[in-house]
């Protein structure tokens, strides 16, 4: 088998199937010269086990309890615990996802008035009638920290790691790489933004951005505003990571430098949700990252039309440092599904 890509999503997928079929049958081509530019690289690391999509918050609570109990895990990937504050836009709601939370997460999810949980935090007021998930065990990650783990477990049970990108994916199916035409059984593209360079399909990029602004809010923990799309966590003593969504649809790949337009929209944000009188001081320092975007949901192994034996693992739509774990077990065994026949 062969995986494509050395993100968060090919690194761990190859560890899963190395898992299952033994490592020795498992290539990962990791890309070398771009991963440095890579989504995973770039990424805010936070995580929680609540989204408002129910099938990408099953993957979020499954991949957080497994990051939780496996001490291993806890500590390679760098995880740092703290409460999560999600408030929801008026007409989400989040029963059956709070079900969900109790029953993978034991309780660590309450449903609270958004007003209320403003007050504890010394946030802006909040509209009348609106709410917040307050999760007690959420909290960030370093996703290129949990990548170089999922990559030297792979190594040591055999998996073979290639530095050069592969250049082009046939059916068949093979891999191209260096002018050599390499045959496997099956070929998983994981090559987030870069992926749709390789496959026809329907996947786009968008830019994420955030800043890491002299404020301390350590009481903060990870927020996330779905009004405003302001989100953030404290970031070591002193500083704030914030950002909101950014509309830079059609970015390209690899193309990690922030763009001043958004500090803008990030401070008008944090002002009205943070409540600040002034404009937000400007950021010490800015990150971005391009990451890929499938039509529909997040990171999930979606097989090619026309090309038996060819999958894509990605669609990490900024958010796929919370579910990767999950989903790369689930992609791991419909690979082995395809593989067994
Ligand atoms: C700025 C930013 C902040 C984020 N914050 C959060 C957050 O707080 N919480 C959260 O849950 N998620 C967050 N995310 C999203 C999350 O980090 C990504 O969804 C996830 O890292 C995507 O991983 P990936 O492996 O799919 O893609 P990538 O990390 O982009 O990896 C793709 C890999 O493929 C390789 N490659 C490319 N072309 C080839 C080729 N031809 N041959 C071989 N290899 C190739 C590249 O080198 C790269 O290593 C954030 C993302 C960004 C950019």
């Amino acid at each position: 088998m062969a995986v494509v890509g050395g993100g968060l999503a090919g690194s761990l997928l190859a560890l899963r199937l190395a898992e299952r079929f033994g490592g020795p049958s498992v290539d990962l081509y990791l890309g070398a010269a771009t991963q440095g530019r890579d989504a995973t690289v770039a990424s805010g690391g936070m995580v929680r086990g609540f989204e408002t999509d129910l099938d990408e918050c099953r993957l979020a609570a499954d991949s957080l309890a497994e990051l939780r109990r496996d001490p291993a895990l806890t500590h390679a990937s760098g995880y740092q615990e703290s409460p999560s504050h999600y408030f929801l836009r008026p007409e989400v709601d989040p029963d059956h996802q709070l079900a969900l939370l109790d029953d993978v997460l034991g309780g660590s999810a309450r449903l609270l008035p958004a007003g209320q949980v403003a007050r504890t935090l010394g946030l802006a007021a909040r509209p009348e009638g609106t709410f917040a998930v307050v999760e007690q065990h959420a909290g960030h990650i370093r996703p290129d920290a949990l990548r170089s783990y999922a990559i030297t477990r792979a190594v040591a049970s055999g998996v073979r790691t290639h530095h050069e990108a592969v250049t082009s994916v046939e059916a068949g199916p093979t891999v191209t790489v260096d002018g050599m035409v390499r045959h496997h059984d099956v070929v998983v593209v994981a090559a987030g933004a870069w992926s749709s360079a390789l496959l026809s399909g329907s996947m786009r990029t968008r830019r994420i951005q955030y800043g890491v602004y002299p404020l301390a809010r350590p009481r903060l923990g990870c927020l996330v505003d779905d009004m405003s799309t302001l989100y953030g966590r404290p970031w070591g003593t002193g500083s704030t990571l914030l950002g909101v969504a950014t509309s830079a649809w059609g970015a390209a790949p690899g193309d990690n430098r922030p763009d001043p337009a958004y500090e803008g929209p990030a401070s008008e944000a944090a002002r009205t949700v943070l409540g600040f009188d002034g404009p937000l001081p400007p950021p010490r320092w800015s990150a971005a990252g391009v990451d890929c975007f499938a039509d529909h949901g997040g990171l999930r192994l979606r097989s090619v039309e026309n090309v038996s034996g060819v999958f894509s693992f990605t669609g990490g739509a900024g958010s796929a440092a919370k579910s990767a774990l999950a989903s790369s077990r689930l992609a791991a065994v419909t690979v082995c599904e395809a593989v067994d026949g």
